[in-house]
C-alpha cells in the first residue's frame, strides 16, 4: 500500500497576546476568523482559526494566544516558515500593504519565484509567493479585495534535525514527490493545488524551542474518516509512532513527531467548520465543544476579550 496527502490541511503556532495576532491575520493579512474556540486541552485559552471565505483545508492557520508566555525560538524540528499564496500579479499590492503597516519584508527568490518573507507580530516567519493554481479566495476584508486576498498555503519551509530521515517520511509515509533540489532545500509536491509545495531545509542548524512565535506542528490532510483510519494503521507500519484518533471538533486528528522531530498530524476533510455554525456566522462568536459548555459563563468571563476590527 502507498498512501499520498493531499497536502497541508492546517498549520497551527504559538502566539502572544489574542487581539495583536486577531489585527495581524486578519486586519493585514485579510484571512477570515473561520473559528473561535478554546484550546480543548487548555479551555482557559483561545484557539482561534483563521482561512479562506469557507475554511477549507489547505488555507487554515490556526493559533494558540498566550498573553504572556515566554518566546520560543525558531529552529530544528519544526516548521520554519509558513507560505501563503496570493494571485499571480499582486505581490506589489502586498508590498505596498506590508510597508503600509510598517512591517519589514525582504525579497527573496527560490525555485525560480520570488517570495516575500516578513515575520509576524509574535515573531513567525511567513512569506507571500504568487501562483496561478488555487481557487481565488472570495474572503474580502478591509482594504484587502477577492482579486488580492490570501487563497491559502502556499506551503511551508521544514527545519528538521535529521534532514534525509525527514526526506523519507515525506516521501515514503506522506507521498510527496520530489520536484528538485536547489542550494540547501530539496522541494516536494503533494497533489492538491494549495498547500502543496514543501521546501525542506537538507542542512540541520540550531534546535528550536516551543514557545510564543513558533509553530507547533503541522497538519496533513486526509479525505475522510475511513481514509483516515488507513493513514493511522499505514503510518504505524512506517514505523511512526502514531496517537489514537482525537475528536477536534472540525475535525479528527492522529499525531506523530517525525524522526527530524517535527510534529505531523494528520487531520480530516470533514466534517469542517460550517460544522457547528453557518458559513456566513461562523468565527463570529465563541464556540464550545459540549465538554465545556456548562462552563461558557465562567470561560467567557476569564478569556481576553478580542474583536475582529479593521485596521486600515
Ligand atoms: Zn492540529
Amino acid at each position: 500500500m502507498k498512501k499520498q496527502t493531499a497536502g497541508i490541511h492546517h498549520i497551527s503556532a504559538i502566539v502572544g497576546h489574542p487581539q495583536e495576532n486577531i489585527d495581524f491575520y486578519a486586519g493585514v493579512l485579510g484571512l477570515r476568523l473561520v473559528k473561535q474556540t478554546v484550546n480543548f486541552d487548555d479551555p482557559g485559552t483561545y484557539h482561534l482559526y483563521f482561512g479562506d471565505q469557507e475554511g477549507k483545508p489547505g488555507t487554515i492557520m490556526t493559533f494558540f494566544p498566550w498573553a504572556n508566555a515566554y518566546p520560543g525560538r525558531i529552529g530544528d524540528g519544526q516548521v520554519g516558515v509558513t507560505t501563503f499564496v496570493v494571485p499571480q500579479g499582486t505581490l506589489p499590492f502586498w508590498v505596498n500593504r506590508l510597508a503600509k503597516f510598517s512591517i519589514p519584508f525582504k525579497k527573496a527568490e527560490r525555485f525560480g519565484e520570488q517570495v516575500i518573507q516578513f515575520d509576524d507580530p509574535h515573531g513567525l516567519h511567513l512569506e507571500l509567493v504568487a501562483r496561478e493554481e488555487g481557487a481565488l479566495n472570495s474572503w474580502s476584508f478591509g482594504e484587502v479585495t477577492k482579486d488580492v486576498a490570501i487563497k491559502g498555503f502556499g506551503g511551508a519551509v521544514l527545519y528538521s534535525s535529521r534532514p534525509e530521515e525527514t526526506a523519507k517520511t515525506l516521501a515514503d509515509t506522506l507521498g510527496l514527490e520530489v520536484v528538485g533540489t536547489e542550494g540547501d532545500y530539496t522541494r516536494f509536491r503533494a497533489t492538491a493545488d494549495i498547500g502543496n509545495i514543501i521546501d525542506l531545509k537538507m542542512v540541520a542548524g540550531a534546535r528550536g524551542t516551543m514557545g510564543v512565535g513558533t509553530i507547533h506542528h503541522i497538519a496533513w490532510r486526509a479525505h475522510d474518516q475511513a481514509d483516515h483510519v488507513e493513514w493511522q494503521e499505514f503510518a504505524m507500519q512506517q514505523g511512526q509512532h502514531v496517537t489514537d484518533i482525537k475528536d477536534r471538533n472540525y475535525f479528527d486528528a492522529i499525531y506523530f513527531r517525525e524522526t527530524g522531530e517535527i510534529l505531523f498530524e494528520i487531520a480530516t476533510d470533514p466534517p469542517g467548520f460550517a460544522h457547528d455554525e453557518s458559513v456566513e456566522t461562523m468565527g463570529s462568536q465563541l464556540m464550545l465543544p459540549a465538554q465545556y459548555e456548562p462552563f461558557r459563563d465562567r470561560l467567557e468571563n476569564s478569556l481576553i476579550p478580542i474583536q475582529v476590527r479593521s485596521i486600515d
